[in-house]
């Protein structure tokens, strides 16, 4: 059976002497493996889409439990993430991510769309935001959206300085004050990558920095999602 889908290449590992396994995370079919052979050579016609971060319509020759790519159509490269290291850690930590919090062949086109949608933005503009602001969305999806707007104690408003529970993936103010502390710094820069009323003069040159960690330590306690490139990220931030 031959299927045609739309994917992203979260993953890939070479075998043989010129093949490559791919973990894709399709729009139609949510996360598959897939073979691409001969795909190592010189020249090979679809070295491409063979490549982490590839965006294109796959056709996938399928048989039991093994997919095979037979052809590909380029819809986006995301060549812009080739502009700095920062960038390719930014977009490996987003690919993790996925990875870790896609279950094999469920589908999850919400998450597929943010991660696309992510990318784009890495290429552009500050990648460190349009990570922060994926990650929020992937919670979210994931069951686990992350309140910085009130207090998860007293339901008290989040200002100034504040707490994060990263077991209970809640914030809580300074008077109930669970968990470690949060710098205003960054809950300003977590509003902002919400879509949320921020204020731009209060966050501070380390507040990605600091936001990520936040986030991480969230993926890490709630979805059990422990993303290697992203504690690397952290590191060259
Ligand atoms: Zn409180």
């Amino acid at each position: 059976m031959e299927i045609k889908v739309d994917a992203l290449v979260l993953r890939t590992a070479d075998y043989g002497e010129s093949d490559r396994m791919l973990t894709l995370f399709t729009l139609q079919r949510g996360k598959l493996s897939a073979a691409c052979k001969g795909v190592r050579k010189a020249g090979a016609k679809l070295r491409f889409a063979a490549q982490p971060f590839c965006f294109a319509e796959y056709v996938l020759a399928v048989r039991g439990e093994r997919a095979t790519v037979i052809s590909a159509a380029n819809t986006d490269g995301f060549y812009g993430l080739r502009g700095s290291v920062e960038k390719l850690y930014a977009a490996a930590s987003l690919a993790g991510i996925c990875d870790a919090l896609l279950y094999d062949g469920i589908v999850n086109e919400a998450l597929f769309l943010y991660a696309v949608d992510a990318l784009r933005t890495m290429c552009e503009g500050d990648e460190a935001e349009a990570l922060i602001a994926f990650i929020l969305r992937a919670l979210e999806l994931s069951g686990y959206k992350a309140d910085f707007t009130a207090c998860a104690a007293c339901g008290a408003p989040v200002e100034g300085r504040a707490y994060y529970d990263a077991s209970g993936g809640g914030f809580y103010c300074a008077e109930c004050a669970r968990g470690a502390g949060v710098s205003e710094g960054t809950v300003q820069l977590l509003r902002k990558c919400a879509q949320l009323p921020f204020e731009q003069s209060k966050i501070a040159p380390d507040s990605p920095k600091r936001a990520l960690k936040l986030l991480y330590a969230g993926l890490v306690a709630r979805a059990e999602a422990d993303v290697r490139a992203l504690g690397e990220y952290i590191d060259i931030l």
